[in-house]
């Protein structure tokens, strides 16, 4: 990935246990801090760091509970008191062991921690493989909603080994379902028959390729990067309205559903995109009840970090595997919402 520091990614089978030899590709032999959550470290983090030690590294580990729930400033606050307390210096390395809760808050750790030091995402999850291990967002909950503080900051290299999804709960799987399929729907069609098929190497490979093209030409998420948004608007409000009972992948395959079929009431496009979107990921299991009002979403939707001035973008399907960004005031999202929720097919 070409950004200001550009990063390799690495995708394969039973790759895990190679961890320390891929690293000493992009970082010299120094002090590399583990961070995992307490699931992931029960299983993968003996692995990891075996090889990182046998590679010449001097390991150390950080644990937090598993969860969204840790997505939090107490948890970003311990791990830096931990980074210090651990002596890790400008030039030393974090390892960020798990799912997107993990690589978010341990890359929004590596961006703050003596302004900046390195660190290297390995994904454990269908989501963070297909999605939050690129592209250098980072970042933490507040209280008001999702994300809401946080860093651009590129990892040094990315390692992903599909076999570790072996062990991932169903539930778990969804959520990397939804996000793989919003990359087809707004970049590439086929992609979507690879989800169906389970063919995962070649699905992580097209998302993260799509996800490489989206970020190089927008880091920093001022334009075309917007589109990986699609569902996410109605997604975080579900999310948040939850408690975060309900998944990321989850609220994002409902916010799909949702945001396509108001799009197409508001005569944003002529193509009602929420019946495909219903069929393929029924075909999954997905539920996709929205168990909240138009006004309640929308009281969240006003927390949302896409929001400039009083407009917010807004993602429209044109057809399958092409979208386009369309700004929104926010009256009209207003209307959006109540016109998509009226009579809700999902
Ligand atoms: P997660 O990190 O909470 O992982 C889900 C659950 O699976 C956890 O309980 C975890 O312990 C467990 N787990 C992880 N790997 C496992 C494995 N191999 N075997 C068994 N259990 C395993 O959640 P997630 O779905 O990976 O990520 C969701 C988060 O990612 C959200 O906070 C979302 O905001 C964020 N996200 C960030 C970006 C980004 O660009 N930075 C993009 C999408 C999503
Ligand atoms: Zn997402």
């Amino acid at each position: 990935v070409t950004t200001r520091r550009p990063y390799d990614i690495l995708i394969g089978q039973d790759i895990l246990a190679n961890t320390g030899s891929y690293v000493r590709e992009c970082v010299e032999p120094c002090k590399a801090c583990l961070v995992t959550d307490s699931k992931v470290n029960t299983i993968y983090s003996q692995v990891v760091i075996s090889s990182l030690i046998e590679a010449g590294y001097q390991t150390s580990k950080i644990v937090f509970p598993e969860g969204e729930h840790s997505k939090n400033i107490t948890t970003y606050t311990n791990i830096l008191e931990s980074l210090a307390e651990e002596g890790l210096s400008r030039s030393d390395l974090i390892i960020a062991l798990g799912g997107g809760v993990v690589g978010d808050l341990s890359g929004f750790a590596a961006a703050t921690y003596l302004r900046g030091i390195k660190y290297i995402q390995v994904p454990t999850t269908y989501l963070a493989a297909v999605d939050s291990s690129v592209g250098g967002k980072t970042g933490l909950n507040l209280l008001y909603g999702k994300n809401l503080a946080g860093a651009f900051w590129q990892p040094s290299m990315v390692i992903c080994d599909y076999d570790t999804f072996r062990t991932l709960p169903e539930q778990e799987m969804l959520d990397g379902v939804a996000e793989a399929v919003k990359s087809g729907m707004i970049m590439e069609a086929n992609l979507i028959d690879k989800v169906l098929k389970k063919d995962y190497g070649s699905v992580i490979e097209r998302c993260v390729s799509i996800k490489k093209s989206i970020v190089e030409a927008d880091e920093r998420d001022t334009g075309i990067r917007q589109l990986l948004n699609f569902g996410h608007t109605v997604g975080h409000s579900i999310e948040r309205l939850s408690s975060y009972n309900t998944s990321h992948g989850l609220a994002v395959a409902k916010g799909m559903v949702m945001e396509s079929y108001a799009a197409y009431k508001m005569g944003l496009t002529d193509f009602d995109a929420s019946g495909f979107l219903r069929e393929t990921l029924s075909r999954f299991g997905f539920d996709l009840s929205i168990p909240y009002t138009a006004e309640e979403l929308y009281k969240y939707a006003l927390n949302d970090k896409k929001i400039h001035g009083d407009s917010i973008a807004m993602v429209i399907p044109e057809s399958i595997g092409k979208c386009r960004l369309q700004k929104i005031s926010l009256s009209d999202l207003g209307r959006f919402l109540r016109l998509g929720m009226e009579d809700y097919p999902g």
